[in-house]
């Protein structure tokens, strides 16, 4: 078996939120190891705590105890080497600029000729296939369009992890389809590492290689589940397979269990 090459190590993460009207323990004892070139999903019910371990993973939250290593190395603030995408791509472009603006922006921060520069945006919205749309601004563009312009942002910021948190949940059944296909093959294709956060079952089993279950807050792994669904997946075929059902239904009543609070801690 050939090495393995260990990217994001989580060891006993553990995150309390301190308010004033008292704390409020979001993670409890949560470890993980994701190898570079996984597509990893991370389901749980509402308010489980993932949006917190993904910014624990993106250093942009100081875990209260335990550690999140990339390649070995503390993650300590945010990383060049992480790119997130959120829901919210509305927020998260700027509408005075082109598509083309805002896929360029965070690649000012690297040292590039303009050149480089101008390769790697046009790669990327190629990537998503938004070539054509070089020049709009994302205000003439539809919710699923301004999805891709962040995505192709990541993508041309070459990280070394994408990181994902609920990415399409605020768009329509068919656009969130065709993006999560532009996922599998961003992943299948450049072989890039994802962490992607759902609370959509379906959504976890047909992107992941592995999905992770977590429990109701405060937050434990409940189970590290190995999708082995063929690579080669699509929207028809791969969700009328009879293991896509088991594995679904399997993930329903583990999440059902963590609601219940039944799910016993290994
Ligand atoms: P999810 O993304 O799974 O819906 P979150 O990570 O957003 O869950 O929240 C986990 C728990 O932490 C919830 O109980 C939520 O109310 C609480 N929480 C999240 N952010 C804060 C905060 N800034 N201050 C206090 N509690 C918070």
């Amino acid at each position: 078996m050939p090495d393995r090459d260990v990217l994001l190590q989580v060891e006993h993460l553990c995150k309390v939120y301190e308010s004033a009207t008292g704390d409020v323990e979001a993670i409890g004892d949560v470890s993980f190891t994701m190898d570079a070139g996984e597509l990893l999903c991370v389901v749980g019910p509402s308010g489980c705590g993932k949006t917190t371990l993904l910014k624990c993973l993106a250093g942009l939250l100081r875990p209260t105890s335990g550690r999140v290593e990339m390649h070995g190395a503390p993650v300590t603030g945010p990383s060049p080497a992480m790119a997130v995408v959120f829901q919210e791509y509305g927020r998260s472009l700027y509408p005075w600029l082109t598509v083309r603006g805002n896929v360029e922006l965070p690649l000012r921060h690297k040292r590039l000729s303009s050149a480089a520069r101008g390769k790697l945006v046009a790669d990327a919205l190629d990537a998503v296939g938004l070539g054509h749309a070089a020049r709009s601004h994302p205000w003439q563009l539809s919710g699923g369009m301004q999805q891709r312009v962040a995505i192709a942002r990541a993508v041309a910021y070459q990280p070394e992890v994408l990181i994902m948190d609920e990415p399409f949940a605020a768009v329509d059944a068919q656009t969130r389809a065709d993006l999560e296909d532009l996922v599998r093959e961003l992943h299948t294709s450049r072989n890039m590492s994802i962490v992607f956060v759902t609370h959509d079952i379906d959504e976890s089993i047909y992107l992941g290689e592995r999905v992770l279950v977590l429990s109701s807050s405060p937050t434990w792994v409940q189970e590290d589940l190995t999708v082995d669904l063929p690579p080669g997946r699509d929207q028809i075929n791969t969700r009328a397979l009879p293991r896509f059902t088991q594995l679904r239904t399997h993930v329903y009543d583990q999440i059902q269990r963590a609601k219940r609070g039944q799910a016993v801690a290994p």
